[in-house]
Order: structure tokens, then sequence, then C-alpha cells
């Protein structure tokens, strides 16, 4: 890994606490805590992204292979111009304040300088204790770490802004959890992954010195954020952060808009858990939308109130982005906060008219709430209709003869298709008078680079995680190689873009999770 070299801004720049003592307390005045990861019994790598390695950070497929690879990310070695740390932050959880948070899990090894020119920082998840991990391990199952690998790297694949992943590795250590939280705790494997962004800077990180009254602390985060992760604000620095702001309001809108495109559910959007880049970040009982459902979420802990559901994404996004304001408040001029969740307002809109229109065919939809859009949400949440399948297959029909038999195979009933059918074809009627002149090859390659055919389906990863705990990582990497390219039409990957089976309806790790990882 000789061409691995680092630039550490973030611990440069940025004030540090000044104790070593790893165990949990309160940390104050400091963004982040010297921490190293704890050594683990037998660490070999699963799997690692090609692209991330090679193309990003420039490693060789060799130097992957070699033992100091799977010792430096699986925890027992840190490399030369490494610096590990773990960042304090605070969070709202649930919509309340849940005050320091931090890396409980996470250790970030240093900002490596990537091919690009860029930083880019690499981070352990599952690496071992920290101050800021409360009465939890510090560790993280073989699950949940296969299901954060993969899903980064398909949500890159997607087009959709996300954290990377360089590799998984296995730690040959033990982790107990109580999966369903009802006192059956049991021994499973750990894992760590290794994570890859230009920063895992979060809402929270600026909410925490704020809610203490660490005005220092909060404009030297603001200050580093401006000046090294968004190099191209101009102006002096009142208007830069004033556009900084705006722009972060920005970036979470168009992720939002991504996010209902490919049906992903995040689960957790907690304010510790949306970063700063606008990037999907911290990958825990995620999702995906099988059979259309805007009330549906992943995750058990919020079965109740389904604060995460599908459909609330952007509402939740804004209220995050709203509590990130009010952290803001002494450093930028109210008009300014006003005005950058305007921008999310509108950029959100814009973006979700402009994807609207991409996924039905259209040239452009100026108002994503029209009667024919309306209606084809209520035909798809009241039909239980596959919500990927549905929109490959919509690519698919003539509009000079619309035939609503050929959406038959995306009903998970077909009885419902049966009774549905005629509200369907009217329903496709309309759509085709609708379309407006693009041609059928024109509005098919329009639709099918804008609707996803492979998305990491919850059953698909939970049949890799049964087979990698039986010792097979194979599926891993099918399932990897399937992300790489979600738009094909290709017979490869045909297997793996099915709706899902009658088996994973209600079984754990299909439909829904814990927060147990
Ligand atoms: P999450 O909502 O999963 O992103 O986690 C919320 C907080 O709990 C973060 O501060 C995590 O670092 C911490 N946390 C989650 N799991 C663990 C764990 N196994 N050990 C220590 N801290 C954890
Ligand atoms: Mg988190």
């Amino acid at each position: 890994m000789q061409g691995l070299t680092f630039d550490n801004r973030f611990v440069r720049e940025l004030p540090a606490d000044a104790s070593r003592e790893n165990r949990p307390r309160q940390v104050e005045g400091a963004a982040y805590s010297f921490v190293d990861p704890t050594p683990v019994a037998a660490p070999r790598l699963l799997a690692h992204s090609p692209e991330v390695a090679g193309e990003l950070l420039g490693l060789t497929e060799a130097e992957v292979a070699s033992a100091d690879f799977a010792e430096v990310f699986g925890g027992n070695r840190v490399w030369p111009g490494m610096e590990p740390v773990a960042a304090c932050y605070g969070g709202h959880q649930f919509g309340h304040w849940a005050g320091q948070l931090g890396d409980g899990r996470a250790i970030s090894l240093g900002e490596a300088l990537a091919t690009d020119g860029s930083h880019q920082e690499l981070q352990l998840k599952g690496a071992g204790p920290t101050p800021y991990s409360r009465r939890a391990d510090g560790r993280a199952v073989l699950r949940s770490s296969i299901r954060e690998f993969l899903c980064s790297e398909a949500m890159h694949h997607l087009g959709v802004p996300t954290t990377r992943a360089l590799s998984l590795v296995a730690t040959g250590d033990d982790v107990v959890r109580d999966m369903f939280y009802d006192g059956n705790a049991r021994a499973e494997p750990g894992a760590v992954v290794c994570r890859v962004a230009p920063s895992f800077l979060r809402f929270g990180t600026y909410e925490l010195p704020a809610s203490r009254g660490d005005r220092p602390l909060l404009e030297r985060l603001v200050d580093f954020t401006t000046d090294q992760l968004f190099p191209d604000l101009e102006g002096d620095r009142d208007q830069r952060r004033s556009d900084w702001f705006a722009e972060v309001c920005r970036r979470t809108a168009v992720l939002m808009a991504h996010w209902m495109r490919v049906g992903f559910v995040h689960g957790v959007m907690n304010t510790d858990n949306l970063s700063i880049l606008g990037l999907t970040i911290d990958y825990g009982p995620y999702g995906w939308i099988d059979n259309f459902d805007t009330n549906w979420t992943p995750n058990t802990t919020d079965a109740q109130t389904r604060r995460y559901r599908f459909g609330q994404q952007p509402a939740v996004a804004h209220w995050n982005l709203r509590a990130l304001a009010l952290a803001l408040e002494d450093l930028l001029p109210a008009d300014a906060l006003e005005s950058g969740l305007q921008v999310y307002v509108d950029t959100f809109q814009a973006a979700h008219a402009r994807i609207v229109a991409a996924k039905l065919g259209m040239e452009d939809c100026q108002q994503p709430d029209t009667e024919l859009v309306q209606e084809l949400w209520t035909l798809l949440q009241r039909g239980e209709v596959d919500m990927t399948l549905f929109f490959r297959a919509l690519a698919a029909v003539d509009p000079a003869s619309p035939d609503p038999d050929a959406l038959r195979e995306c009903y998970y009933v077909d009885e419902t298709f049966v009774a549905e059918r005629d509200g369907l074809a009217a329903w496709l009627d309309r759509y085709a008078a609708a379309l407006g002149r693009l041609d059928s090859d024109s509005r098919r390659a329009r639709m099918n680079a804008a609707n996803p055919r492979f998305v990491l389906r919850n059953y698909l990863v939970q049949e890799a995680i049964e087979q990698a705990e039986a010792g097979s990582t194979e599926r891993i990497g099918e399932l990897l190689e399937a992300s790489r390219r979600p738009y094909d039409d290709g017979p490869e990957i045909a297997r793996f873009c099915q709706k899902r089976p009658d088996w994973a309806r209600v079984k754990a790790g299909c439909s829904m999770l814990s927060c147990s990882s």
C-alpha cells in the first residue's frame, strides 16, 4: 500500500479531545478524540470494491489481496500516515434531542489523497469502543456490514450520492446481539466495513456545540466545512456561510428526489445520520420498496409512528434542515437560513418534477401533482404493485395500443390485478394521450435511464447474508457485480431483477429490520 498517502485536514485544523482515555464520557470543546481501533482475532477480507480500491484510491489488486490490507482494514494495524479518531457529534433522534452521540463504533483512519486529487476519509465501522460508545460494544455484525458494503456501492452505481465502501473484513470474533429485542441474544460473526467519503460530518456535528453554547467550536467547524469541503464558495466569510447553508439544502433536496426515484428508504433519518455533503450515510435498517407503499418503513423501532416511512422522507429532510438552521442561528442571519430552507423546497419540487417526467417518459412535467400522476400513485399503492418492475414494464408499453396485461406480472396478487384491470386500462389510455412528441425509442431510453432494473432488494441481501454466515461469499460478489449495471437490459442480471418471492414477504431481514446491528 505504498501509494496510500494521507493529509489529515480534519485532525490538523480542528481541536482534539485533550484526554486519550478510551472510556464512555462527555467530550467538550473538541471535534474528535484520538482512539485506535481495537485489534480483532483473525481479520479476513471477504469483499472489496474494485472501483474504490483501484480507481479512487489507486491500490493494486495485489495490495488489496495482501495480508497488510486485511490487517489494516480489520483494525489490527495503523498504517503510516493514519491518525485514527472518533468524531464528536450529537443529534435529534426520532424528533427528540439526544445530546452527545458521536462515533461509537466508527473510527476514521485518515484522509487519503485519491487519484483524482480529492481527499477521501477512510473510516472503519465496527472497529471497537470509543469515548462515544456509551453502553455498547463498538462492534458491528456481519449481516449489517454486508448490508452497508453492498448498498453503498449499489447506490453509487444507481447515480445516488452516497458514501462508498472499500472493503468488508470478517473479524473472526463473535458479537452478541438481541436481533428482535426479545431477550434472545445470540453470538453472531463480527465484521468491519471501511467506508469512504470526502467527509463524514453530519448535521449533528454542528448541533452539539450549538446546544452547549460552544460558539468557538461551532465557528471552527463551520469555517473548516466551508473552506475545506465547499471550496467553490465565493465572497467574504458571511457570504460563504450563507451560500454554504443554501448548498446543503440544495444537495439534501437532490438526495431526497433520488431516494424517491429508486425506492430507497433510509429508515433512521435522525440528524446524526444526515450528511453535510448531501450523501446517503449510515446504512442501518434501510430497505427498498418492493410493492409501492408510501407508508412502508423498514425499521422495527419506527413501526409505531412510521416517522421515517418512504413517503415522509422529503418532509423529514426539511425538518432536519430546520434543526440544522437552528444550530446555526447565531452564525448566519435569519433571512439566509429562511432562504436556504426555501432552496430546499424549490429544489425538491423541481428535481421531483424532472424525475417524475423521466420515470414516465414525458418531455417535462411541470407539476408532478397533476391528476394523472396522483392517480398513478393511488393505483400503485392500492394494487400492491412492484415499483421497480412497473416502471420498466411501462417503458415497454406501446402508446399506440396500451395493453394493461403487459403489467400483470408487476402485481403481487393476481386477483388484485384482475380487479384493478379496468382502472389501469383507463389510466394507460390517459397516459398514452399525455405522452407528447417523444418517439418510442427516445421515450423508452429516457425511462430506462431513470428507472433502474436492478435494485438491492431486501431479500437479495438477506440471501447473501445467509450464505456468508454459512461460509460462502459468492452471492456477495454476484450482487456487487449486478449492482454495477443497474439500468442494463442484459440477461446476466435477470435472476436478480424479479419480484420479491412469497417466502420473503414477512421474513425478518426481508421485510423489517431492527437497529440491532
Ligand atoms: P445509528 O443511528 O445506528 O447511526 O447510531 C446512533 C448512535 O449509536 C451513534 O452514536 C453510533 O455510534 C452509536 N452506536 C450504534 N451502534 C453502536 C455499537 N454497537 N457500539 C457503540 N456505539 C454504537
Ligand atoms: Mg449514525
